[in-house]
């Protein structure tokens, strides 16, 4: 589905653009900075991704560094996020960041906790 978003398909609030990344906002923001980072070239997780292209993964990861710069959460601090499989919770099955921030984010980790 992010792959309807890169081919424009699916419109999205973009915040950020490179060669080979694409960065716009969560439609269900879990934070009050919720973007999510995507490789325009489609890999299953994160952890596809490294094994297929690590320097693409840094890119994701730098693009995010850029995400929060651009949205001035780089000092108060920011958290980023890769979800697999389904005890993580993930629904979405195209590799993607999550950049969260802006206010002060709850604890993660067990259910309940
Ligand atoms: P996951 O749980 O797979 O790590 O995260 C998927 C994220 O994608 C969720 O936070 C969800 O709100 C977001 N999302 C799902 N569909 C869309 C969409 O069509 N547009 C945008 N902007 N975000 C989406």
């Amino acid at each position: 589905m992010f792959c309807d978003i890169v081919a424009g398909k699916i419109p999205a609030t973009v915040v950020n653009k490179t060669d080979r990344t694409l960065a716009f906002r969560d439609i269900n923001p879990q934070a009050a900075t919720h973007v999510l980072v995507v490789p325009t070239e489609h890999h299953e997780d994160a952890g596809v991704l490294a094994a297929a292209d690590p320097g693409l993964l840094a890119e994701v990861l730098t693009a995010g560094v850029e995400v929060a710069r651009a949205e001035g959460i780089v000092e108060t601090g920011y958290r980023f996020v890769f979800n697999t499989g389904p005890d993580a919770g993930r629904t979405v099955f195209h590799a993607h960041l999550h950049v969260l921030g802006g206010e002060q984010l709850g604890l993660f980790g067990r259910l309940g906790r």
